[in-house]
């Protein structure tokens, strides 16, 4: 490259650094990238900016409720766009139990749970929540970071190449994510569509597949509508599928007592695996679960890798859930 060229692509890099963060080029103390990737990069944020995706976030100085205050503005205002469903996440009992666990058990295990990470504590979270859905004599709880990691530990762990996933075309990105990471045929159905589900898991058996586990939100995160499950149900059933419900949107206060989609359509006890979130309407801090079948969840226990690599919940979180499920 010339030095004339070099100099020109370095300006309008610097150009656009300027332009993406309105201050000028960083003099020393940076360590230097590659030009191809500053260069893409830097376009692809600029386009952002010009297309208006580029994302900024909105700063809060309260704790997270309906009415908070942000740093762009002294009045306070009123918030509609938190998951915090039930408003636990700053509810005294929630935040109490949180404390208390701290202070009881410490501010992490250091550890994932298989090494020396699983304390009490974690094991009655399981119970607890198993209990919440019912059948504790054939389902178990495993606890994740977040539901985004029991999603993405999830479909690789219990499905081979032999396999098929039939996933709504709405799904969350975290399940979009953990399909991508499994080697199982992959089907995808129009959004809430019975119909094409039930062609798909035609397709899925006429191409030999072994296992075919359905997969979808129990209600989509964009647009709030609650996935048929009775319906779904019964193409699952009639096809002998498993069936997987994200129920991240819906845990805690869809149903008469909260317990998410499959409460609210009557059809828990036909649903093989419920992921959800402690992270939105049980206290809106951190931490996931698969509940489901005993078995999958043993096998999960012992091959899903963001359970096995990952951290165990830290013990304040475990005592704000457990707050939240007794709420
Ligand atoms: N699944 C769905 C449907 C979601 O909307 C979200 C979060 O937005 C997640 C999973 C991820 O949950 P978590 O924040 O616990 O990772």
């Amino acid at each position: 490259m010339s030095s004339s060229i070099a100099k020109s692509s370095a300006m309008r890099i610097a150009a656009r650094r300027h332009r993406l963060f309105s201050s000028t080029a960083v003099t020393g103390g940076r360590a230097q990238l590659p030009a191809a990737l500053e260069e893409r990069v830097s376009q692809t944020l600029d386009n952002m900016k010009s297309a208006g995706t580029f994302k900024t976030e909105r700063v809060i100085t309260t704790p997270q409720s309906s009415s908070i205050k942000v740093q762009t503005s002294t009045k306070p205002v009123l918030n509609f766009c938190a998951t915090n469903s039930l408003g636990l996440a700053d509810h005294p009992t929630v935040v109490q139990r949180a404390s208390e666990y701290l202070n009881k058990w410490g501010n992490g295990l250091s550890s994932v749970r298989f090494i020396c990470g699983t304390q009490t504590i974690h094991k009655d979270l399981e119970n607890q929540i198993t209990e919440f859905y019912g059948q504790q004599e054939t389902r178990d709880t495993i606890l994740y970071a977040s539901c985004f990691d029991a999603n993405a530990g999830i479909f690789e762990s219990l499905l081979t190449d032999q396999d098929a996933i039939i996933s709504d075309s709405l799904n969350h990105a975290s399940i979009i994510d953990g399909v991508r990471l499994c080697k199982a045929k992959r089907f995808r159905y129009a959004n809430g569509d019975v119909a094409d589900l039930d062609r798909q898991l035609q397709l899925a058996a006429d191409a030999g597949c072994h296992v075919k586990m359905v997969a979808t939100d129990g209600v989509f995160s964009m647009d709030g509508v609650i996935a048929p499950l009775k319906e779904i149900c019964d193409v699952v059933e009639k096809h002998g599928a498993v069936l997987f419900v994200d129920d991240a949107h819906a845990t805690g206060f869809l149903g008469p007592s909260g317990r998410g989609s499959g409460e609210y359509w009557g059809v828990m006890d036909r649903v093989h695996l419920v992921n959800s979130t402690l992270g939105k309407a049980l206290g809106g801090a951190s931490g996931g679960y698969t509940v489901g079948d005993r078995l999958l969840v043993t096998l999960l226990r012992n091959t899903s890798r963001p359970y096995l690599f990952s951290n165990t919940l830290a013990p304040s979180m475990v005592g704000a859930a457990t707050a939240a499920i007794d709420l």
